[in-house]
């Protein structure tokens, strides 16, 4: 097993792995911008360097500060966290090739999965249904019209490097194509350098439910069952919970077994998730692969009781999977609420600033994982998450009653939050009834 491992990330994600690891005897290096200087979690990791200015594309992105403190630290692992290098599959190889263990898939089997394209003909190979849409990427306009007309209208139009939602549109006839086509490779172009594009059926208000995976180097794939992220804004997920409401048994069992095949398929290792949208008929899509740890990870962790970073760190290590398929438990439910820094009556703007007030809910089935603390000054460079409340109950209801009461305990100062948003969500009839798909809080609030 590794003796340190240093962490390629800042807040939450930075501070779970550093638990993770002094739960299991693991030093830890840290690594800081000056935004981060002097936050709290960083006392609790064994070291902890500066890897220059604020931006991200000055410290956190910027990979050789991060293998040269690798080096002075003397680490025998990386973990990335998500988010930043996390899916470069150019980091994964430099990690290697500096023969430092990188905490997540192979870099072949990352670039394969992170073009989108490549990832869909993959799980075509792997009998995984995925949407209709264009065999690779859309190169001539008028070939594009002609398909579009075949699949029929709406056609959602998708950046083989995307990301974030960015370089996707959605057309609904002839015109709106032609005009996406170009904006949606201009947009790919200057967000991601490179500007191919494909197009899909857009399905119409559908559920988006993804599947846990973890996968040893020795060839042995589990899945940890799944999680609805249904309740999205601007395609960006603010509740997640496990096991997706309302999804016939059937149903869940196949796309779980679907996701192991497509992970086998890929030759994929450690942990990652395969996304999936469900339409109003319960048929389910493939969209895509996140080759690393996800924010939403600890609501599988809360309904199988797997701490899903060890078992990243033990599989980068070598070891084989202990756990066997149909002893994975499913028990009872879980739910997450990301709270960030944003003004939700105000477009979702960022809000930074200094939390000058702070009380945060618990007891039974109560989980906030977060870096913050009252006198903490949320930075206007990183995303606006304060934090994850998380809980657990035996049954949805249960968890829905204990949610809304962390939400009430939950008390902050200083910055605007999503927490009113949060009250709103939990007190909906719709939602209390999982009736809503990730278009709900647009329609609904915005
Ligand atoms: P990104 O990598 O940019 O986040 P994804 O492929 O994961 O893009 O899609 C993000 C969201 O966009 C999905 O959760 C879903 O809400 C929507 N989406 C993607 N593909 C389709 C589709 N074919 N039909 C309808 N909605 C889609």
């Amino acid at each position: 097993m590794f003796q340190r491992i240093l962490i390629a990330n800042r807040g939450e994600i930075a501070l779970r792995i550093i638990r993770a690891c002094r739960e299991m005897g693991i030093e830890t290096v840290a690594v800081y911008s000056e935004a981060d200087r002097g936050a709290h979690y960083l006392d609790l990791a064994t070291e902890a360097y500066c890897i220059g200015p604020p931006p991200a594309s000055d410290s956190y992105l910027l990979i050789n500060n991060i293998i040269s403190c690798a080096e002075i630290g003397n680490v025998q692992a990386i973990h990335p966290g998500y988010g930043f290098l996390a899916e470069n599959a150019h980091f994964a190889e430099v990690c290697r090739s500096c023969n430092i263990e990188f905490i997540g898939p192979d870099h072949e089997a990352m670039a394969k999965l992170g073009d989108k394209v490549s990832a869909r003909q993959i799980a075509i190979d792997a009998k995984v249904n995925v949407v209709p849409g264009s065999d690779g990427l859309v190169t001539d306009e008028n070939e594009a019209v002609k398909l579009a007309n075949k699949i029929g209208y709406p056609i959602i139009i998708k950046a083989t490097a995307g990301g974030g939602g960015k370089g996707m549109r959605v057309a609904r006839n002839d015109i709106n194509l032609k005009s996406g086509l170009k904006s949606a490779a201009l947009e790919a172009e200057k967000s991601f350098g490179n500007a191919g594009v494909y197009i899909e059926k857009y399905v119409e208000n559908p559920r988006h439910v993804e599947v846990q995976l973890l996968a040893d180097n020795h060839g042995k794939v589990l899945h940890l069952w799944e999680r609805d992220c249904s309740l999205q804004r601007r395609h960006q997920k603010l509740v997640e919970e496990s096991p997706a409401p309302n999804l016939p048994k059937a149903v869940r069992e196949d796309m779980c077994k679907a996701a192991v095949r497509l992970a086998k398929t890929a030759g994929y290792t450690n942990a990652g998730t395969v996304e999936f949208i469900v339409d109003k008929d319960n048929k389910y899509y493939f969209i895509e692969v996140n080759a690393r740890i996800q924010v939403e990870h600890p609501v599988s962790e809360m309904i199988t009781g797997i701490d899903l970073i060890q078992e990243q760190i033990k599989i980068a290590a070598g070891e084989k999977l202990e756990l066997k398929q149909r002893s994975i438990p499913c028990n009872g439910v879980a739910m997450e609420l990301r709270i960030n820094a944003e003004d939700p009556d105000n477009g979702f703007f960022a809000s930074p600033g200094t939390i000058t007030e702070l009380r945060v809910p618990g007891g039974l089935g109560v989980r906030f994982d977060s870096h913050v603390h009252a006198g903490y000054t949320i930075s206007p460079y990183y995303d606006s998450l304060i934090g994850k409340l998380i809980v657990h109950a035996d049954t949805r209801e249960e968890a829905l009653a204990r949610m809304r009461r962390a939400i009430d305990e939950f008390h902050v100062e200083g910055i605007k939050t999503t927490l009113p948003l949060a009250k709103k969500i939990f007190n909906n009839s719709m939602f209390i009834s999982a009736e809503v798909d990730t278009t709900f809080i647009e329609r609904t609030w915005c």
